[in-house]
């Protein structure tokens, strides 16, 4: 599922690709992924809108557009499990699993989607609800302490908690804990005020990471080409295997750490899986 490195690498792509079109029209073809908004509003508002900016916030996608009429709206994507976006030469046939349509002349902005879990709506409350960015100035130690403070939950869980930080995910939640050693059984209340530190760091320096690894592997935005598991719009074919070597514990169940050889155990939290060193992280 894609976190938020990889809404911030497609949304880096994008941003120039879509800045200061115009939509000429919009089709909608699966209403499930423009919910709450309904087809005949969607289609009414978004017709003659042009793109302003795009930015990301936490996983979402947020597309700052102005009205035929003037006013400006937000527009919000999220990438579900499968979407990818792009851009489409008009005279190409659409994919079959393309969801959203936006005609923008000789191109159409595509929102594909096999399995129909993201979305592309007018509705921004989720926006609202978040917490700070991880690499935003409002995630402070200070910040992270408190509100770590106030929960009995195993911090593993804790971190993927859109309210807390926005943005980490399943994945970089396991990677991060592993470099900062610390346990993801361990009640969020109980990190001492260096984990914790060192923890908003670790959790920093992953999305970091992974921001810059992405924005350098060869990518296929759209059409066919593998996934590689990671990335929802596909590497470039023949492209080297970036998920498998970049990841230090997620889903390496079984395999030995790489920093002590101790195989990774895996464990389910709140229903998903986490993925973490028992040598590597005792505290
Ligand atoms: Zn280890």
């Amino acid at each position: 599922m894609p976190e938020l490195p990889e809404v911030e690498v497609l949304v880096r792509h994008l941003a120039p690709l879509v800045r200061k079109r115009t939509i000429q029209r919009a089709i909608v073809r699966r209403s499930r992924v423009i919910e709450p908004s309904t087809e005949e509003q969607f289609v009414k508002k978004l017709r003659g809108a042009t793109f302003l900016e795009l930015a990301r916030r936490g996983k979402y996608l947020l597309f700052e557009m102005r009205a035929a009429k003037g006013q400006e709206f937000p527009l919000v994507g999220h990438l579900g499990m499968t979407v990818r976006m792009y851009l489409l030469p008009a005279k190409s046939p659409l994919p079959k699993h393309a969801a959203v349509v936006l005609e923008m002349g000789g191109e159409n902005f595509v929102f594909e989607d096999t399995r129909y879990f993201g979305r592309m709506t007018l509705d921004d409350s989720a926006i609202a609800a978040l917490g700070p960015e991880p690499l935003g100035e409002a995630f402070t130690a200070e910040y992270f302490q408190v509100a770590l403070q106030r929960s009995s939950q195993a911090i593993k869980v804790k971190l993927l908690d859109q309210q807390l930080v926005a943005g980490v995910g399943n994945i970089y939640a396991s990677e991060a804990l592993f470099r900062a050693g610390i346990s993801p059984r361990l009640a969020a209340r109980r990190l001492k005020p260096l984990q914790v530190t060192r923890l908003r760091e670790t959790i920093r320096q992953t999305l970091r990471d992974a921001i810059k690894r992405g924005s350098t592997v060869p990518l296929n935005y759209s059409g066919e080409g593998d996934r590689d598991g990671l990335f929802y719009f596909g590497s470039a074919p023949d492209a080297p295997d970036f998920y498998e070597e970049r990841l230090q514990v997620y889903d390496r169940a079984g395999k030995p750490c790489r920093v002590c050889k101790t195989p990774i155990r895996r464990i389910v939290q709140g229903a998903r899986s986490t993925f973490y060193c028992p040598q590597c992280q005792k505290a």
